[in-house]
């Protein structure tokens, strides 16, 4: 399965990248990213994952973020469940991961992924932030997460704009609170990509 046929909002520039630091920072710790979609992302780290034997942890609540909503911009019908009347991309994810043959390396894990980086034990090399855009999903994302990234680990935020116009703000304002804390260093990006490294 070619992760670029699959639906998601990530260049192939950023996919390949995440899959470089994603590699990079396994020895670290854990590979972890917030917001699976359809599996896109997931498909572009996992893959690299698979050659170093680790797992890698994808979480998502499958029920889209504000901006897929019906009547929103980024609304998709092929991701609505007439039954629950509301977004599962769980099954599109599941099967997109089957036909990657990347099943033994993926771990979905289908929760608030700000409740379950506060239950997360685990030291994380790398982490992708990639989940709802509002501000509060946002900020608790971070906070739940940020202390189980392991000096040296790496804190990818995707959708980063530094100008209004091109996006959303909340992953930009995340990306400078991280950098103006002291903790993380901005080493690279591509496109909305950045990737910051813990210090
Ligand atoms: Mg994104």
């Amino acid at each position: 399965m070619d992760p670029a046929k699959v639906k998601g909002f990530l260049s192939p520039a950023e996919g390949e990248m995440l899959g470089h630091y994603a590699v990079q920072s396994a020895v670290l710790g854990q590979v972890v990213e917030i917001g699976s979609w359809c599996g896109k992302s997931t498909i572009y780290i996992a893959r690299e994952i698979a050659k170093t034997g680790n797992l890698f942890f994808s979480i998502d609540h499958h029920r889209g973020s504000e901006e897929n909503q019906p009547d929103w911009e980024w609304f998709d019908p092929e991701v609505w469940d007439e039954q629950a009347k509301a977004i599962d991309t769980l099954p599109h994810f599941r099967n997109n991961i089957r036909l990657a043959a990347l099943e033994d390396t993926v771990v979905a894990m289908v929760g608030c992924s700000a409740r379950i980086g506060q239950a997360w034990r685990s030291p994380v090399g790398f982490l992708f932030l990639d989940g709802s855009h509002t501000m509060v999903a946002a900020l608790a994302d971070y906070r739940a997460w940020v202390g189980h990234i392991m000096k040296g680990g790496i804190l990818a935020i995707h959708d980063v704009f530094p100008d209004p116009t091109d996006g959303g703000r909340p992953p930009f304002e995340v990306c400078e609170m991280a950098i103006s804390s002291g903790l993380f260093n901005r080493i690279d990006q591509v496109d909305s990509l950045v990737i910051l490294q813990r210090l």
